[in-house]
């Protein structure tokens, strides 16, 4: 089936209703464009494990603060609309503002607890903006199954949470962060880097390798830990660090003792550019099996 550009709501409801009389199953990817590998992750499982794909482009107003970076956030359409009928996905809803916002429109989600730890703190409004519009965006898609990436942790948690609450009738996925050969995560945001930026910009990485030594080394005292990954950024010049927590994967609480299934997150501003990580600490099984292979590799 060729690519559907679809920019209204009833255009999209009246498309996803003829596939949803023939059971067929539908998977969705909300995205806010500038593709790059890692939304391709999510968009190939959704590929392999659905009969419909969805994918949709909105650089949502709501989750950005005023002084952030709304109106440059990169749109390269046509390169995305490539990218997109390249993976055989079905339907691109790419909606303009008014569709989504229009002028009466006065609702917003709060998830209490959750929005205001992490990224949340120096963001204000920004996890409410996002829970509106991934809410709207399930209303509008009814997906069976969506797809989101580990790479946004906090957002997950909070998806999650939300459909949790509302009786939300759609299946969430997660799924790994996809990494550049040298570590740096995918995201848009990395397009903002010069080429002195884009070296800074490994600090993220290497301060969580630097926790994932100590964790497998035995330290489980989170303050040791992150006040390691503090140094470790410290030593590249244009980093400043605005967050580096270990929390729990449920309630984003920081814990004193780091242990497998918790979380380390981290957000490093590079000069202008704000940059997010994380990495769920491997459980202990998992950690034996690395050293086992590593040591039969060394006999
Ligand atoms: P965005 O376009 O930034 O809103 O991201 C859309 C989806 O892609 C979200 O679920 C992100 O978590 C996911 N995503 C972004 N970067 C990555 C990455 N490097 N690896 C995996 N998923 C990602």
């Amino acid at each position: 089936m060729l690519l559907q550009i679809i920019d209204s709501i009833n255009g999209i409801r009246q498309v996803l209703k003829t596939f949803k009389k023939s059971n067929f199953q539908i998977g969705f990817v909300p995205t806010m464009g500038a593709l790059h590998d890692g939304h391709l992750s999510l968009i190939r499982e959704a590929r392999k494990e659905n009969d419909v794909v969805a994918v949709s482009i909105f650089v949502n107003p709501l989750q950005f603060g005023e002084n952030e970076d709304f109106h440059h956030y990169p749109r390269p359409f046509e390169n995305d609309r490539l990218l997109l009928s390249k993976e055989k996905v079905d339907i691109l809803f790419y909606p303009g503002k008014e569709e989504i916002y229009p002028e009466t429109f006065s609702t917003s989600i709060s998830i209490k607890k959750l929005e205001n730890k992490l990224c949340g703190k120096s963001r204000p409004g920004h996890f409410s903006g996002v829970a509106t519009i991934v809410l709207k965006l399930f209303n509008i898609v009814k997906p069976d199954v969506v797809y989101f990436g580990q790479k946004d942790f906090q957002q997950t948690v909070i998806i999650k949470k939300m459909v949790s609450d509302l009786n939300v009738d759609t299946k969430i996925k997660v799924l790994p962060i996809v990494r550049d050969k040298d570590g740096l995560a995918l995201s848009s945001r990395n397009a903002y880097l010069n080429n002195d930026e884009r070296k800074e910009a490994l600090c993220l990485f290497k301060a969580l390798t630097k926790a994932k030594i100590m964790i497998d080394s035995g330290v489980t005292i989170s303050g040791e830990i992150v006040n390691e990954m503090k140094c470790t950024i410290k030593e590249y010049k244009l980093a400043r660090v605005d967050y580096i927590s270990i929390v729990d994967k449920n309630t984003l609480e920081d814990v004193e003792y780091a242990k497998s299934g918790d979380v380390i997150a981290l957000a490093v501003k590079i000069r202008n550019t704000r940059l997010i990580d994380n990495l769920i600490i491997p459980s202990l099984l998992f950690i034996l099996y690395t050293i086992t292979l590593l040591l039969k590799d060394s006999i």
